[in-house]
């Protein structure tokens, strides 16, 4: 991960790709320390729990991953259903997502 990496990035205004990126290397975080967590919990979760716990977790880090890609070649926060901007506030709320509420309403 370089500075150079940052270079075109141009996510909408009011996100700011380095907030966009702090946000989305918190989130990259907590979900790391949550499957460490759950793994380490492992002989004591049943075998069931864990699963659905730690396919959420990799689901979410394969989203946070791919933000940081739409990041990088400046497509964050473009809907992938209808290529409409997400709202900002959306954004804020779950920075790694990759559909507009209706267009994830839809899909869902
Ligand atoms: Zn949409």
């Amino acid at each position: 991960m370089t500075i150079d990496a940052a270079r075109s990035a141009d996510p909408p205004e009011r996100l700011p790709a380095h907030d966009v990126r702090l946000r989305l290397e918190h989130e990259r975080d907590s979900r790391l320390s949550q499957l460490s967590a759950v793994e380490e919990a492992a002989d004591q979760a049943s075998a069931d729990l864990l699963a659905v716990q730690t396919d959420s977790a990799r689901r979410v880090l394969a989203e946070i991953d791919l933000a940081l890609a739409r990041l990088e070649n400046g497509t964050y926060g473009v809907c992938e259903g209808c290529g409409s901007a997400i709202p900002a506030e959306r954004l804020e709320i779950l920075p790694y997502a990759s559909r507009c509420v209706g267009c994830q309403q839809r899909s869902a």
